[in-house]
């Protein structure tokens, strides 16, 4: 394959990328970076398309600043949406800088692009060694392996910009065209091929993995509390279980119910009720140790689930709770107290067993008088 069909089929490659980002285009693109990506594709692609027009005299002037324009537009859109999706910031002042300079640079190369890709090599190479940086370091553990595979190609693609721009330099023939004498580029415009499925394929699959644990989570936690719901509560305690009854690590659980919660929503409307939820649940939270967790069960019912704990660790560490979402908070319209039910990992226990005594020992604290922990 020669030099023109590949840079034909990169041209090809660009603008069908660009085009099929804007038909799956949708809402939620501006959180991940997915809109800035997009807008840099088709950049790009428009880039290449300018560059493919044979073009001499003024005209090559026009088309190389037009190409070299767009190109660096692209570039700096590649690391504002890479930026994004890690959740960093970028220097937009830097960023025009390194723009004005390509886009001059191609318009003063006019035909002799060959000039223009030694200037461009070296400008662009350190924003495909920052896109690396900011893809290797900020991974979350989903898009952890996508993330250091586009990150490889980026690092490479940062040597062999600023290595072709040398090789260009050795040559001394930089005024020459595309085609000319150039087959050595082949490997070179055949990584470039490889290189854009990767790093386009890689972005839209970091898009869709994110998307997908968001909303897993989503899934998984109480929009009123931030506290994990009842979802994640069954997860884990079967989870917690198959633990136990395979290692026989014990674990508790605890039940807790706020008093008298319906006077609160009486008295004061269901909003003031809510913002009293929010805060207890953080309350309780923050009575917890390490790998303890709070979730809301339900209502104004919330659970513990405590690993490696045993019965009278459980009651400590309720009795401790207690105590925390008694005093008095920020904004509190009544007295808030909290009944709790404690129990603890019994051989042979399902689901419905460990529920059913935690439910008795709180019912036994309600019908106690309130404001007490139980075991049961
Ligand atoms: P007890 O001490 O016996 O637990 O009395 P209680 O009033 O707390 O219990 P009851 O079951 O009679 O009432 C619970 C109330 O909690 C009723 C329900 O409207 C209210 N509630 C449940 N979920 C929410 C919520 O998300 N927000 C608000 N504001 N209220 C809620
Ligand atoms: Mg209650
Ligand atoms: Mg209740």
């Amino acid at each position: 394959m020669d030099l023109h069909t590949l840079f034909l089929a990169q041209t090809g490659l660009l603008a069908a990328t660009a085009a099929m980002l804007w038909v799956s285009r949708s809402d939620v693109d501006h959180r991940n970076g997915m809109r800035r990506w997009r807008w840099a594709i088709t950049s790009q692609a428009l880039a290449y398309l300018v560059l493919a027009i044979p073009a001499s005299g003024p005209w090559a002037v026009a088309t190389g600043l037009a190409a070299n324009l767009a190109g660096a537009v692209s570039v700096s859109l590649f690391f504002i949406a890479i930026r994004r999706f890690a959740g960093r910031s970028w220097n937009v002042r830097r960023l025009v800088a390194m723009v004005v300079a390509v886009t001059v640079a191609g318009a003063v190369t006019g035909e002799h692009v060959a000039w223009a890709a030694i200037f461009n090599g070296f400008a662009y190479a350190g924003y495909e060694w920052l896109n690396a940086l900011s893809l290797w370091r900020d991974a979350r553990p989903e898009t952890e392996r996508v993330q250091r595979v586009v990150a490889a190609f980026y690092v490479c693609m940062g040597l062999v910009l600023p290595l072709r721009a040398i090789a260009l330099l050795l040559i001394g023939r930089p005024g020459l065209g595309l085609d000319h004498d150039n087959a050595w580029q082949l490997p070179i415009y055949a990584f470039g091929f490889v290189y854009l499925v990767i790093t386009n394929l890689g972005f839209v699959l970091m898009c869709k993995i994110r998307a997908e644990a968001d909303t897993r989570l989503q899934a998984r936690t109480d929009d009123l509390t931030a506290l994990p719901n009842r979802r994640a509560l069954d997860e884990e305690m079967r989870h917690a279980l198959a633990g136990a009854q395979r290692s026989g690590r014990p674990f508790a659980v605890v039940m807790a119910d706020v008093d008298r919660f319906k006077m609160i929503n009486d008295t004061h409307g269901h909003g003031i009720g809510d913002a009293t939820l929010t805060a207890f649940s953080a309350r309780l939270a923050g009575a917890l140790r390490g790998p303890d967790r709070a979730y809301r069960y339900g209502g104004e019912e919330f659970c513990l689930l405590l690993p490696d704990t045993d019965a009278r660790g459980a009651r400590v560490l309720a009795e401790r709770a207690r105590e925390q979402v008694m005093r008095p908070f920020e904004g509190a319209v009544h007295d808030l107290t909290a009944s709790f039910g404690v129990t603890a990992w019994q051989a042979g226990d399902t689901l419905d067993t460990l529920f059913r005594r935690a439910d008795r020992a709180l019912y036994a604290a309600k019908s106690g008088g309130r404001n007490r922990v139980e075991i049961g």
